[in-house]
């Protein structure tokens, strides 16, 4: 098997300027800190027609930090499916957006609160948990206040910029004695666990290769100014870390290994307003002990593509929209295999993974995708930039963090 063909040299060179960008693993691009400002209601939100039933007995309430696109078109709407949580509190800068979610959920205004008064949730006994969903440059800190007010946390997907976040969210969740569980909605997902089902189980023979593949491209008009995703400040690096993360996941999680070893190429764009800040496009490959390999491409910069697809020696099983919110499609194919799995429906996720945390914090039972997953895929990011960087493969230790080869 080859390395990814995609030289950096090459895309480098023929940007001219590029070549003079700083290297991301060294040098910021931010322009200023990372702040929490409220934002209009995102488009296309459907909110309640009427309020959801009273919580059960033992429920645990949750606040919902950051009122955005995934906090109201997936997530609030997905709290009617689940039985161990329910919405006990908001978190926004705009009080009007705020107060018309609030309405349509059947919350009151004194379970409204702003960035500015955030701490105050410590005396609010109705919320025993936040989810945090705000830009990745303000997951540490929304975490570690939650955390200083004696409140559990469930923090989006990535954990947050670097590893050194990472640990100081652990480490204050560890202080206060509360949970943290990073938003790896996968982990609940039927396709997803039937996947991990089968190359677990031995089910394509020993396992050769995983390569995943989380893409769009993303229109004119947006910049870093406008849009946090292209903001380094607010996003780190770019899709790598938004949508690639669930092509590191899955490697992970589908050859239950860590990798031994890390070589990446990044394409730049510096002359593209939309990319300024970011990498837009990224392309890793993982040697893992067994000999098997992943090979992963993420990138806001051409079509769209969201799928995993892992040959073993036997069979070949392919998943294309594979870590979606819906519309999965799953085939095994091979050695006189060509079979479509439908182990369920990908919808559950959300409820299922916001059980997950619920039942954590109620009865102290392990969490599957805790502070210390979000660690090492946060250290395995950094490693896949330093690759890129660098221009030359780098070692990785078990825990995630790199070593020189
Ligand atoms: P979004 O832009 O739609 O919403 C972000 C929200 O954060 C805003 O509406 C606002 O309420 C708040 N906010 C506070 N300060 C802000 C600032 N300075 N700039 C922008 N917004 C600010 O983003 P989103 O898609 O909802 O993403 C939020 C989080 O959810 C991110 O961590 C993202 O990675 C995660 N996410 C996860 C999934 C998933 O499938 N697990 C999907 C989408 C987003």
């Amino acid at each position: 098997m080859t390395d990814i063909n995609l030289s950096r040299r090459a895309v480098t060179g023929a940007l001219g300027a590029a070549a003079a960008l700083p290297m991301l693993g060294g040098v910021s691009f931010a322009q200023g800190g990372a702040k929490a400002v409220g934002q209009p209601m995102p488009r296309g939100v459907r909110l309640p027609e009427t309020p959801p039933p009273a919580p059960s007995e033992g429920s645990v309430g949750i606040a919902i930090v950051g009122l955005g696109g995934y906090a109201l078109r997936q997530i609030m709407p997905a709290f009617a499916g689940a039985k161990h949580v329910h919405i006990a509190g908001l978190v926004s800068g705009n009080r009007e957006k705020a107060e018309e979610v609030a309405a349509a959920y059947g919350l009151e205004d004194d379970q409204i609160y702003g960035y500015d008064n955030y701490a105050d949730i410590a005396g609010d006994d109705r919320i025993d948990a936040v989810y945090i969903i705000l830009p990745t440059g303000l997951h540490e800190k929304y975490t570690v206040d939650a955390f200083t007010a004696g409140k559990h946390v469930l923090c989006e997907k990535p954990m947050a910029m670097d590893p050194g976040e990472c640990e100081r969210m652990i480490a204050a969740g560890k202080r206060a004695g509360r949970r943290l569980m990073i938003g790896y909605r996968c982990h609940f997902e039927p396709f997803n666990l039937k996947a991990m089902e089968i190359t677990k189980g031995g089910g394509l023979g020993p396992l050769r290769l995983i390569q995943t593949q989380h893409q769009y491209s993303v229109g004119e008009g947006v910049t870093p100014q406008n849009n946090w995703r292209f903001n380094r400040a607010l996003a780190g690096g770019g899709p790598l870390e938004d949508y690639g993360i669930y092509g590191v996941q899955a490697a992970l999680y589908l050859s239950g290994e860590m990798p031994t070893r890390i070589s990446a190429t990044q394409m730049l764009m510096p002359d593209d307003p939309r990319f300024t800040e970011i990498v837009p496009f990224i392309a890793s490959q993982f040697t893992f002990p067994s000999g098997a390999a992943a090979q992963l491409t993420t990138g806001y910069n051409v079509d769209g593509l969201n799928r995993v697809d892992a040959w073993g020696s036997r069979h070949t099983l392919k998943m294309n929209r594979a870590t979606a919110y819906s519309g999965q499609e799953m085939q095994l194919t091979g050695s006189g295999k060509d079979e479509s799995l439908n182990p369920g429906d990908p919808s559950v996720q959300f409820a299922q993974m916001m059980d997950h945390f619920g039942q954590a914090v109620r009865d102290g039972s392990p969490i599957l995708t805790g502070g210390e997953m979000g660690l090492r895929d946060t250290r395995l990011i950094e490693a896949i930039y330093r690759s890129a960087d660098r221009e030359r493969p780098v070692g990785i230790r078990p825990d995630g963090t790199m070593r020189r080869l």
